[in-house]
């Protein structure tokens, strides 16, 4: 009951710097040494970040600020302000393949009146329990011949150059929704080994979902992908700006183009079992600046 009260900010000082009995005295040694770092109070959500999961930067300033970026792990972090309650909100996360530690969150501030101060916000990163699985798949995505090779090729540059663009403005507003109201079949971060060669990590979830069911845009954004493709089938992908997208697969139907504005909620195809899919079913991927994250995650996000 008692670790339950404890404030956030408290809860992430307590897991990166080592003995409380230091706590104290280095806390106020930053407060008595630099008002202005004393001044933004950082949380994340989830409190405890892992591999592969998306989080959500809330920053809280005394000073009002005119802008507020920041960089984590060599990517940029967008903040938005949230003038409801006043907090800058920042999305980010932290690839499958990263390790666990101690990593830095290093936020650049603008105040009001023009003043400039960096303000660097420990985050400790914990390693998650992925399982693992073997699948049968047809052998031609296990060992593609030299023409599917060469499609394969040329998807892969598809894919790289519709990535390569980022809109630097947020389009989507408020939580992620599901897909498909449906449950899910299969967790993100999964090891699998397909027909006992291919080994790969499972980069999104999966939802049950027999063939022709409608699939909701999860936020609203822009379509940069809408197309048939080799191991992903039927697919399309959403840009929500900021670097984040989500993708889904193995459609049977896309109702979808490529440049258009999509909104939440609106069906953008139906679900099958197109591509590299064992049966039926519907795969959504969440990609922020070139990682995929655990949509289970994203969906759970209380987003501004
Ligand atoms: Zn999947």
């Amino acid at each position: 009951m008692k670790k339950v009260n404890i404030p956030l900010v408290v809860v992430t000082l307590l897991l990166t710097l080592p003995p409380p009995a230091t706590l104290q005295a280095r806390t106020s040694a930053v407060k008595s040494k630099s008002a202005p770092r004393a001044a933004l109070v950082v949380t994340s959500e989830p409190e405890v970040i892992v591999n592969g999961s998306p989080c959500l930067f809330r920053v809280k300033s005394r000073r009002a600020l005119r802008s507020l970026s920041g960089e984590w792990q060599g990517r940029s972090v967008f903040f938005n302000f949230d003038k409801q309650d006043g907090t800058w909100y920042g999305f980010a996360g932290v690839g499958v393949d990263a390790v666990s530690g101690r990593s830095r969150l290093t936020l650049e501030a603008i105040t009001a009146s023009g003043g400039r101060f960096t303000y660097v916000h420990p985050v400790r990163v914990e390693l998650a329990l992925y399982r693992t699985t073997a699948l049968s798949v047809a052998s031609q995505y296990t060992e593609p011949d030299p023409e599917t090779l060469a499609r394969i090729e040329e998807e892969q540059e598809l894919k790289k150059e519709a990535f390569a663009h980022v809109i630097p403005y947020r389009l989507w507003s408020g939580n992620f929704e599901v897909p498909v109201d449906s449950r899910t079949t299969g967790d993100f971060g999964t090891r699998r080994t397909f027909n006992h060669k291919v080994q790969s990590v499972h980069q999104g979830l999966d939802f049950r979902a027999e063939t022709g069911t409608p699939v909701g845009a999860m936020n609203s954004g822009l379509v940069i992908l809408a197309r048939e493709m080799f191991y992903e089938g039927g697919f399309v992908v959403i840009d929500h700006g900021q670097g984040l997208s989500t993708l889904y697969m193995h459609l049977s139907e896309i109702n979808v183009r490529e440049g258009d504005s999509v909104e939440k909620r609106q069906i953008i195809g139906l679900s099958g079992g197109t591509g590299r899919a064992t049966a039926p079913h519907l795969h959504i991927g969440v990609r922020w600046q070139g990682i995929y994250l655990d949509p289970a995650v994203l969906l759970t996000l209380p987003l501004p």
